[in-house]
């Protein structure tokens, strides 16, 4: 696939992210600019859904935020986040 834009989203049935690679860029942004929905998809549940805000404003800084002439680019910013919130309210 030409240009895949990986991002992370949570799964509402096992509560996992997942890492999304089923969008190219240019897909994406399209998504994001026409305002629809972007579907992610968990392969241990079979579940489909629509990414959240939080999740929509990641892609679309990614999107617009090029890094140099990377083929494809790793959204990773997100998981870093996500995991750092339990341990620093223990
Ligand atoms: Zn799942």
């Amino acid at each position: 696939m030409k240009n895949p834009l990986i991002f992370v989203s949570t799964c509402p049935s096992c509560g996992r992210q997942q890492l999304q690679h089923g969008h190219t860029r240019r897909a994406l942004t399209k998504l994001i600019e026409s305002r629809q929905i972007i579907d992610a998809y968990c392969l241990e549940c079979d579940v489909v859904w629509a990414v959240t805000a939080e999740e929509r404003a990641v892609i679309a800084g990614a999107i617009t935020t090029r890094q140099g002439s990377m083929e494809s680019d790793c959204v990773t910013g997100l998981i870093e986040t996500k995991q750092q919130r339990p341990q620093a309210a223990q």
